[in-house]
């Protein structure tokens, strides 16, 4: 059977990024997955039941991990808690990646849901730390390979073993 692949709507030119944008990506690899029907999009931050457009979040104390485990929190550029909305979303995308049977996901840099290796830091200022977002750090404790959008390659050597 076809390997199904996570991937993170707006890099599919889904118009859910929180200023009402996409992160759509040109690749040949992304184009042959989708016509074999392989990609599985979610978007984590809407199904977990935050509107678009939304004010900008990010993880203040921590990392994805750091989240999951209660140790941080997520706020907006206002200061309000979205903590729970991002972890009601990472819960869904876990749940659909187990739905169709996904070991690999294709998540949007930098994001603090998706992003699989560096996040914002907490202050707005646009500087950035190692780390995953909370739907990223998700998907990896339970054995998902989480790459990003300047990793294809990387992702398409790995389905071909
Ligand atoms: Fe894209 Fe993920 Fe942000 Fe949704 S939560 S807009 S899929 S980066």
């Amino acid at each position: 059977m076809t390997a199904k692949i996570l991937v993170s709507a707006c890099l599919l030119g889904d118009r859910v990024r929180y200023d009402g944008a996409d992160n759509s990506v040109s690749n040949d690899w992304l184009q042959r997955w989708k016509e074999e029907g392989r990609l599985v999009p979610v978007c984590p931050e809407v199904s977990g039941g935050l509107p678009i457009p939304r004010p900008p979040s990010e993880i203040q104390g921590g990392n994805g991990e750091d989240v999951l485990s209660q140790q941080a929190s997520i706020v907006d550029i206002h200061g309000r808690d979205v903590t729970r909305e991002f972890l009601v979303g990472a819960e869904q995308a876990l749940a659909t990646a187990q739905k169709y049977g996904c070991r690999f996901a294709l998540l949007a840099a930098r994001s603090p849901s998706c992003g699989n290796e560096q996040i914002y830091d907490g202050t707005f200022s646009g500087a950035l730390i190692p780390g995953a977002g909370a739907t990223a750090a998700l998907l990896k404790q339970n054995g998902i390979q989480v790459f990003n959008q300047a990793q294809i390659v990387a992702l398409a050597e790995q389905l071909k073993d």
